[in-house]
């Protein structure tokens, strides 16, 4: 879809010459901008303050160098990132990505619909997200240790439990936040709510390990209920078997459905009988191995190399959960032949553009990933509500906050999208309801 409002054309073609260079930025502003033709036109007064002249730009940008010693004894440089990007409703809050592939265009995408996300949650978060080129696939864990805390000994500088509060993404787990969070502690000398997903004995809260996948599976339990579906007795296809990935196959599987496959980037298995969650559990987060190792104890099951081809399994409802553009027009194509009826995203921006259009204009539903996926940082609001008051809730009482907050986000796209004449369009109703709390705040706040 093509912009058609001549002053969004403006601030798309500013942002594409100022970001020339970080095709994934560039496409995760294009998609908002799109959604927010309507709401220009019925509010001239969010133009007139520059609220999305300024809402492109990150407040700031951080890059520094992670030097580090391997256990050969050798230097290892990475280069890390924070990119702090909107602080209208609250303290910056993202994630931190540990990935080979990280440069400042990933970052500046996510941190970008981190703030649409935030927003969404109705907790007091503003918008960043971080990370580095740093991959602690095959390192030891004294390896990472020290990559940790050369990454924390400059970013503590620049964060803080009323500033900025990261937390974990892709390859940034409870290891990675617990050496990052003794690193902040010893510089700062501050025993404080300073990172979120931290280990359950120093402040973190039950239930955020599982929160994402919980929460991208309560958030399309309603996008179902709502039109008359369920999980139960359904076919659910899952990319990635990583945090996401794992406890939206809990979920799923509680609900009633049979997930059937899963992935990581080397290939995917397929397990007609239904996935063995604690099987996987013990490959992933106990022996740290590859998704292959499944059939070694599972011989009915299959495994296949390359992971797009995970999407041509026939299955009712798709979950991607691994990363960014893995569903292209090709594979949403082959979704919707095979009698999938809705796709939800754990991933952050998982579809591209093109495999959207597929999914709207076949009447697949659509959850997308900064409403579906936003159960995550919400419980990191949760677990920051729980530093501040220095106490800490059931994993119950946290599963029943999440419920509510995801029950409360697919209510805010299908309102908005309904006001908007859109109606079934979820994509469209979280981006505006993400964008006028924000919008709101910061015309309130002057031109900062
Ligand atoms: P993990 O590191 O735990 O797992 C990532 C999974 O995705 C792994 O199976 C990994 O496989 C696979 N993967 C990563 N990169 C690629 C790639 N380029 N191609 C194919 N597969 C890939 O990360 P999470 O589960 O935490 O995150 C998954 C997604 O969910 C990300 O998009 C993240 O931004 C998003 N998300 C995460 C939240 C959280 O709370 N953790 C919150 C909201 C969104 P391999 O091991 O081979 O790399």
């Amino acid at each position: 879809m093509a912009l058609k409002n001549d002053y969004l054309i403006g601030v798309l073609e500013t942002v594409k010459k100022r970001n020339a260079g970080e095709p994934e930025f560039i496409q995760a502003v294009s998609e908002v901008l799109e959604s927010l033709e309507p709401v220009v036109e019925r509010r001239p007064d969010l133009v007139e303050a520059g609220v999305i002249d300024r809402l492109v730009e990150p407040e700031r940008q951080i890059i520094f160098r992670v030097p580090w010693v391997d256990d050969n004894g050798k230097t290892q440089v990475n280069r890390g990132f924070r990119v702090q990007y909107n602080s209208a409703i609250g303290p910056y809050k993202g994630g931190l990505r540990l990935h080979p592939s990280v440069y400042i265009g990933i970052i500046k995408f996510l941190g970008f619909e981190q703030i649409f996300k935030n927003s969404l949650t109705t907790l007091p978060m503003g918008g960043g997200k971080g990370g580095s080129d740093f991959d602690p696939k095959g390192k030891s864990d004294g390896e990472v240790m020290r990559f940790c805390q050369s990454f924390m000994t400059e970013l503590y500088r620049h964060i803080g439990p009323d500033c900025d509060v990261p937390a974990g993404d892709i390859g940034t787990g409870a290891r990675e936040i617990g050496y990052m969070f003794g690193q902040y502690k010893r510089l700062q000398n501050e025993f404080s709510g300073v990172l979120t997903g931290k280990g359950l004995t120093f402040g973190g809260s039950l239930a955020r390990t599982e929160a994402t996948g919980f929460g991208l599976c309560y958030f399309t339990n309603e996008m179902l209920k709502a039109n008359g579906k369920s999980f139960e007795g359904k076919t659910v296809v899952i990319s990635g078997s990583g945090n996401v990935a794992i406890y939206a196959t809990q979920k799923a599987t509680e609900l009633g459905a049979k997930v059937v496959a899963l992935s990581d980037s080397n290939g995917y298995i397929y397990d007609e009988n239904g996935i063995d969650l604690a099987a996987v559990k013990q490959l992933k987060e106990v022996e740290r191995k590859r998704i292959k190792e499944y059939v070694t104890t599972h011989p009915n099951a299959t495994y296949t190399e390359g992971c797009s081809g995970i999407w041509s399994i026939p299955c009712d409802i798709a979950l991607p959960c691994a990363t960014q553009n893995e569903i292209n027009k090709a594979s949403a194509e082959l979704l919707v032949k095979n009698g999938c009826f809705a796709v939800s995203e754990g991933a952050n921006m998982p579809s591209t553009p093109e495999a959207i259009e597929v999914y709207l204009s076949n009447g697949i539903l659509y959850g997308p990933a900064k409403a579906a996926n936003a159960g995550g940082v919400a419980t990191s609001g949760l677990e920051m509500s729980q530093n501040s008051a220095r106490l800490s809730w059931t994993f119950e009482e946290v599963d029943a906050k999440l419920q509510d907050i995801m029950k409360s986000i697919f209510k805010s796209c299908d309102e908005a999208a309904k006001e908007y004449g859109l109606e079934g369009n979820y994509m469209a109703g979280a981006n505006i309801a993400g964008f006028l709390k924000v919008a709101e705040a910061m015309k309130a706040q002057g031109c900062v």
